[in-house]
């Protein structure tokens, strides 16, 4: 089985009618590239940048991120490098020991909100990120995004940054796509604003399952309710995929529903074209990609789309992979 999956590594991700899918692998440390590689994604579509930052006592310098951001940048040879901007807070604790401190993590200062009250930890990042984009392909991935308040700091942050290495005579990519992480539901409602605003948009399922649903996503005690195949999650994705057809921009998954070859086609029926997963996922994702044809799936997924119990969902979903 492992060895069949294995010599679809170098064929293209394409759909039995001809429609290319760009199959991205998510990394979290530059040695990850090696197994992206190997399993055949053309792209990082999700660097998780916050491991450089845990597990020790001070921040790394902008030098420090920017050795290992231009490494991956490197090694990827022209192949797109989302790399996502620090996600610290709730389930990604820096210091396990002050964990859960405050009420409420996943509600607290996490991701985005985090950088924009830490003006200077973000500055250091934004540099180096674009200082690796001199060396390939980079795009930056703002997570946790959900008002346009944030989008603008945001924005004028980067072109702080932006202008900080101009005078310096620092070379960097201008033209550098700035993307947004869809993953809490106000996000995925305002979509379009979104869309219309940045250069791409990724939808982060796990957040995004999380704050729908009100589950804790590290809380086992309901892990049973975490159902990524709720009614309400999926319109959210399928609307959020919408949106960015209609403002003319590419939309990925990037959550784990992007690695589940069981839910490849569900997808794809959605209009998604671009997944980011794990890189040992790939494989078993693009011969679901390789053997389905998109005009064959508009029944099904309407039907699905419009189910109202995640119970009704699966055998539908059955009847789709069938
Ligand atoms: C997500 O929320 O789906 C996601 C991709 O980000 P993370 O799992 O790192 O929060
Ligand atoms: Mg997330």
């Amino acid at each position: 089985e492992q060895q069949k999956l294995k010599r679809l590594k170098q064929t293209k991700a394409v759909t039995l009618d001809g429609t290319a899918i760009e199959l991205h692998a998510n990394i979290e440390i530059p040695e990850d590239v090696a197994q992206s590689k190997a399993a055949g994604a053309t792209g990082v579509g999700l660097y998780r940048t916050e491991f450089l930052f845990m597990n020790r006592r001070d921040w790394p310098t902008e030098e420090e991120q920017f050795l290992a951001y231009r490494q991956v940048a490197e090694a990827m040879k022209g192949m797109p490098v989302t790399i996502r901007t620090l996600d610290i807070g709730a389930d990604k604790q820096i210091d396990p020991e002050s964990a859960r401190t405050c009420a409420n993590p996943a509600l607290s200062l996490r991701a985005i909100r985090l950088c924009l009250a830490e003006p200077q930890l973000f500055h250091a990042q934004l540099r180096a990120i674009l200082r690796a984009s001199h060396y390939g392909k980079v795009k930056i991935l703002i997570p946790m995004l959900c008002n346009q308040g944030e989008l603008r700091q945001t924005m004028h942050l980067i072109d702080r940054a932006k202008q900080s290495l101009r005078d310096e005579k620092i070379p960097f990519d201008e033209l550098v796509p700035v993307g947004g992480m869809i993953e809490i539901p106000a996000a995925a409602i305002a979509a379009d604003v979104f869309a219309r605003k940045l250069d791409f948009l990724s939808i982060g399922t796990n957040d995004l399952i999380q704050y729908t649903l009100a589950i804790d996503r590290t809380d086992d005690t309901v892990a049973h309710l975490y159902q990524p195949l709720h009614p309400a999650v999926l319109q959210l994705i399928e609307r959020t995929i919408k949106a960015a057809h209609k403002a003319g921009k590419p939309v990925s998954v990037c959550g784990e529903m992007a690695g589940d070859a069981r839910l490849t086609r569900m997808l794809l029926g959605f209009g998604l074209r671009q997944f980011s997963m794990h890189p040992a996922n790939i494989l078993a994702v693009k011969r679901q990609v390789l053997q389905t044809s998109l005009p064959k799936l508009s029944l099904m997924v309407r039907k699905i789309l419009s189910s109202p119990d995640s119970e009704k969902i699966e055998p539908l979903l059955n009847k789709l992979n069938a």
